[in-house]
This record gives structure tokens, sequence and C-alpha cells, in this order.
């Protein structure tokens, strides 16, 4: 049931997350950007383990060489084996409403943390992309939006997180969306002694949510998200009406052509909102007795959410 395409979109967050988080430090050699390309899922962790009195290990290298030099390497290497083995896999689940900011900053926990974001709607609209039999399938009800089918995306999940990439953890985003997913999901991981360790839940009150989801606009390949109010593309030029000129919304990396979703409209929104109080918040409950839901204020600028949210995640 798995497709190529899923896996291919699961992890483009991460490898246009890794190229950003690479291209921050000018000074890197391009050898030493490779090391660091393979080595980043596991840099977050693997620093911890061996801590700083290690990573200083060769006084004489220079601090941009350093966290790639070959015996760093082969540390790391060491450690992130021994973590994929022995410590605890960190499974976050982003939880919130359409347009709370999964998309916003899931990118940027990834890039923290070192672990892929995993969105369900990003795997479903590939498929919907390339015609697969789940892509027929959910089309329609993506469109409308409904919730595809439990043993659709309970399917999909089970596959991706299997894939090397998820070895240390993962952050999931849009899943699970119903109690039965996240039973599922819960029995899944319990088969290899896992379990969920946090619930990030960005609380917005509906209201705020049709403008955000109506001014989103999104770069389809990468799923990079703007918004024509709080977030807009550089290109961005308006018209007489004060409206973006749809040509003028370019994706500031690659300057193609941004996308608004077929599912972000105002009607769809009500069903969507219907559909998430009514089948995912129940969730929260769920996980509550483990004391793993914190709650974070996505009511606020951005670098605010992203503020509470490092809160939510630290231990
Ligand atoms: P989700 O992935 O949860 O559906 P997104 O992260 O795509 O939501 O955010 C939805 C829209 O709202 C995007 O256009 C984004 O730029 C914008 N947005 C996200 N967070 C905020 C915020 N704190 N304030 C204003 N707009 C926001
Ligand atoms: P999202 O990108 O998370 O807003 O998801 C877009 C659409 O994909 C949703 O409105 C649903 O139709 C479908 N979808 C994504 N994730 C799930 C899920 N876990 N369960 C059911 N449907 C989903």
């Amino acid at each position: 049931m798995l497709f190529t395409s899923t896996i291919r979109v699961a992890s483009r967050r991460v490898a246009s997350n890794s190229r950003r988080l690479l291209s921050s430090s000018a000074t890197k050699t391009a050898s030493s950007q490779d090391a660091a390309r393979k080595l980043a899922p596991y840099f977050a962790a693997a620093t911890v383990a061996f801590g700083a009195t290690q990573l200083s290990v060769n006084k004489n290298i220079s601090q941009a060489e350093k966290p790639v030099d070959s015996d760093c390497q082969a540390l790391l290497e060491q450690n992130s084996s021994k973590f994929a083995q022995y410590w605890p896999r960190n499974i976050l689940i982003l939880f919130g409403p359409p347009g709370a900011g999964k998309g916003t900053h899931g990118p940027k926990v990834e890039e923290l943390l070192g672990i892929p974001q995993l969105s369900t709607g990003d795997m479903l609209r590939a498929a919907v992309a390339a015609q697969t039999e789940v892509g027929k399938k959910a089309q329609a009800v993506m469109k409308a939006g409904g919730l595809v089918s439990d043993d659709i995306v309970v399917g999909i999940i089970r596959d991706r997180i299997k894939e090397e990439d998820c070895k240390l953890g993962f952050i999931l985003d849009g899943f699970p969306r119903t109690l039965a997913q996240a039973k599922a999901l819960d029995t899944m991981l319990a088969e290899e002694g896992a379990r969920v360790t946090k619930v990030v839940e960005l609380h917005v009150p509906d209201e705020v949510l049709e403008e955000r989801i109506c001014g989103r606009w999104i770069h389809k390949k990468s799923g990079r998200s703007y918004h024509v109010k709080y977030a807009p593309p550089k290109s961005m030029e308006k018209d007489s009406d004060g409206k973006p000129k749809p040509e003028t919304m370019l994706d500031d990396e690659t300057n193609e052509p941004l996308i608004q979703r077929p599912d972000d409209t105002a009607t769809a929104l009500v069903k969507r909102l219907s559909s998430y109080h009514g089948e995912t918040v129940p969730i929260l409950e769920h996980y509550n007795p483990n004391g793993i839901v914190k709650q974070v204020n996505a009511n606020q600028g951005m670098t605010g959410v992203w503020k509470e949210v490092l809160g939510a995640l630290s231990r």
C-alpha cells in the first residue's frame, strides 16, 4: 500500500530544512556539508549524548569544521546508532485545527530536533497529484473538507514510520484525526515498545481561522506556507483593489508559482472545523491522563507562538 510519492513528500520537508540549516553557515566546506547532511537527522540527539567536552576533542580544528571532523563523525555515527537502539523515540503530535500553524511551526521543530515532520495531508495531496489508487479515492472527500478513511491514513503512517529517517522519532502533523486513528497509532507503537511522547496543541479560536485559511498560499513541492497578510512572499504585488496579483505569488526560495489549496475555502472550512471539534478534539482527552498534552496559545504573532512551542517541547 505504500507509494513512492508518499515517501518522497514526507521526506521533502526534512531535505529542504536540512538544506536551509546547512546554508546558514557559509564557512562550511563541501565535504563537511555532505557529512553534515548525512548526519543532520542525528545531530541534535547525538550531540547531547557525547556532550560538549567530546565535541571539542580536537582543539586544533576550526569552529566551522568541528562538528563534522572525521573523529567527531565517527562518534556521531556510533552514538546515533546507540540512540536508535536504546533511547526512546521522540514521537510528537502537532495538534490543532486547520490553519492553527502546524505547517508553519512544524519545519522549525524538524530543524530543532532533527526528526521529520510527517503530514498526512501532504502525503494524500501527493497521492492525488500522482493519481494513485489512494489518491483517486481521497480526492473528492478532501476537496469537500471531509475525512479520508481511517484505514487509508493509518496504512500510510504505518509504512512511513518504518523509514530510516524516523528511527529517532518523528513529528505527526494532521494525524491522528480520530480516536480510532489514535488507538491504531498507540497499538503500532506499542508493538515496538514506543509511545507518543508529547502532544502540542496549537489552540486558536475558530473565528480567526477563516482569514488564515482563505489567505493561505502554498508552495506545492516543499509545503512552504505563505499568507497574503501575515506571511506574504517577497514577490507579492497587489492590484488596485488591494488583492494579490496571482502571477506575483511566487515561492521565496525557488521563485516557482504558489497555489491555493482547493479545500482552503470558507465552505470547506466549516466541514473541516466540524470534524475537528467532533472527531479530533476527543483525542486530547485520550492522551491527557499521560500528562503529555501541552497547550500553546496560537492566537498571537508567529514569534510568540514559537516561543510557547519551545516551552511545550522542553521537559
Ligand atoms: P496548518 O498547517 O495548521 O493548517 P499553517 O501553518 O499552514 O496551518 O497556517 C495557516 C495560515 O495561517 C498560513 O497562511 C500561515 O502563514 C498563517 N499563520 C500561521 N500562524 C499564524 C499566526 N500565528 N498568525 C497569523 N497567521 C498565521
Ligand atoms: P491537512 O493538510 O492536514 O489540512 O489535510 C488535508 C485533508 O487531507 C483533510 O481535510 C482530509 O481530507 C485529509 N486528511 C489528512 N490527514 C487525515 C487524517 N489523519 N485522517 C483523515 N483525513 C485526513
